[in-house]
């Protein structure tokens, strides 16, 4: 086995694996980089899932990078954000540092050598694979993308159906005419359900508690006028991506101070699409205020039509256990269906699965206090993007992008190989919390594995704020010869 040597390595070819590469090669153009990615394509997420009606719920003038203009409408299809992926990677000649197939398994760092050795398998071949590099920037996502959640629920072996998850939709599942049940209701399920709801007999959405809806127009108004006046449109992006920002701002702010005044606005959203008389209260009114979860966004209120319609049904209520026929309450309903959709979330992983040591010691992620929810104490030259939940994801791979690329020239003018953060030394005894203030955003998937994340401190430093707004101020702001960075030389 050969062991290739690179600068940076970027492990995952998903949206942040991508930006992550343009930015190093547009910045920091004398970085050799190669991607290394488990499958044998570029997406990730978005090459992954394949269940019906697959679609973004941010907008992707904001999901797109800032340095490619959208030029679609606002809500896309995952066909729809390869292809902007593709032009990205086609455009920037990306593909050539690309190897597929190639999953990660460990990563060790030696001080000595201030270099990760990186192993793994070749998919395709089974062949093992070695590479070192200077700094590892880890674009793995935050879900195992193996399999999703589907809790375990009493009686599942007796039904006589066909039980399916989304992350694994099954490419020749037939729903016609049939009767379907989606457990959840999530993006995921906002989603599907308009989708199959035109061609299964019947669709049943059970849900334990309601999520906030926010449904609305695919179009975006201002970019539909700039074109008509033929402006350009790299002009046209970024003006549309400030009032997104502007407007998303806005409402977050309004949601934290003023939350019953925006859960009533989005409730009258919902109700303006369903019949009169309509059990809002029971099937689409949260417990959480609005924003401690993500909002999901129903283009053009296509969920509540199927609704209206009488194709699909909600039903607020909790499952004792599965039949052959299909679901048992605890009201004491049953539920028959052909098919049942666990649209149940994901689970949660941490660094790609990927055992990580440093000098020989193992790395227990959550014994680790996260700098900025992007990189962690002890852990020398490693960066990891885990976006934003409340703003678009990418958001964050541009402004990590920049830091990372500003970080590794600061370090070649200095002569310095390593770079760690670390806790000052009157801190090291504060409280370490874990990862996200479960007040700040709460949802399940997290909270199932908040003990596996690194801890934070309660301040935005020590922390991944999830606060876009803040932190494109706070990051591009960050002195790099601050008494928590730690930096040598070999
Ligand atoms: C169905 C769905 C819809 C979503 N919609 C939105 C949305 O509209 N807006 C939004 O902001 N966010 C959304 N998200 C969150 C979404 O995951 C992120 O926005 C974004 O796509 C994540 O990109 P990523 O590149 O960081 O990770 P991923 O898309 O998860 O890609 C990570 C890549 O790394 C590879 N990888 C992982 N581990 C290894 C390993 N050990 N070795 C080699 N390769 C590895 C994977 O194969 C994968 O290709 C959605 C998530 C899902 C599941």
């Amino acid at each position: 086995m050969t062991t290739e040597h690179f600068d940076v390595l970027i492990v995952g070819a998903g949206i942040s694996g991508v930006g992550a590469a343009y930015h190093l090669q547009d910045q920091c153009p004398d970085k050799s980089y190669v991607i290394l990615e488990g499958l044998e394509s570029f997406g990730g997420t978005w090459w992954m899932h394949r269940y019906p009606g697959i679609r973004s719920d941010s907008d992707l003038y904001t999901f797109g990078y800032r340095f490619k203009p959208w030029t679609g409408a606002p809500i896309a299809t995952a066909g729809e954000i390869l292809s902007y992926m593709g032009e990205v990677i086609e455009e920037n000649r990306i593909d050539q540092h690309i190897r597929y197939n190639h999953w990660i398994e460990t990563a060790d760092w030696d001080s000595k050598t201030s270099l990760w050795t990186i192993t793994g398998k070749r998919k395709d071949t089974g062949e093992a694979v070695s590479f070192t590099a200077n700094f590892l920037w880890m674009c793995q996502g935050y879900y195992k993308h193996a399999e999703g959640y589907t809790p375990e629920w009493e009686g599942m072996a007796d039904f006589k159906g066909t039980i399916v998850h989304p992350q694994t939709w099954p490419e020749d599942l037939d729903y016609k005419d049939k009767n379907v049940l989606v457990i959840g209701s999530g993006a995921t399920t906002a989603t599907v359900v308009p989708a199959m709801a035109g061609d299964c007999k019947h669709i049943t959405v059970l849900q334990r508690s309601p999520t906030y809806f926010a449904p609305g127009r695919n179009e975006n108004d201002t970019a539909e006028y700039l074109r008509k006046l033929e402006v350009d449109e790299s002009w046209i992006h970024e003006i549309v991506r400030r009032e997104i920002l502007y407007n998303q701002e806005e409402f977050t702010r309004r949601a934290i101070e003023k939350p019953d005044e925006v859960k009533k606005e989005l409730l009258d959203g919902v109700r303006a699409f369903l019949p009169e008389g309509y059990d809002v209260d029971t099937h689409f009114t949260p417990k959480y205020r609005p924003w401690q979860q993500r909002l999901a966004f129903v283009p053009d209120g296509d969920i509540f039509k199927g609704i209206a319609a009488g194709k699909a049904t909600m039903v607020t209520d909790h499952i004792d256990r599965f039949t052959e026929k299909g679901v048992l309450l605890k009201s004491g309903q049953e539920l028959e269906a052909d098919i049942i959709v666990t649209a149940t979330g994901f689970n949660l992983c941490v660094l790609g699965d990927i055992a990580f040591s440093v000098d020989g010691q193992s790395v227990d992620f959550s014994d680790t206090v996260t700098y900025r929810g992007m990189m962690f104490t002890g852990v020398p030259n490693m960066v990891w993007i885990f976006g934003y939940f409340r703003a678009s994801w990418t958001l964050r791979v541009d402004l990590i992008g920049d830091f990372v690329c500003r970080l590794l020239k600061y370090m070649d003018e200095h002569g310095y190989s390593a770079v760690t953060p670390q806790l000052p030394e009157d801190r090291q005894g504060e409280q370490r919390l874990c990862w996200i203030d479960e007040k700040n955003f709460n949802p399940n998937y997290l909270k199932r594995s908040m003990h596996l994340m690194p801890r934070r401190l309660d301040d935005p430093e020590w922390q991944h704020t999830q606060d876009y707004w803040r932190e494109k101020e706070d990051i591009p702001a960050i002195q790099l010869d601050d008494e928590v960075f730690r930096y040598q030389a070999v």
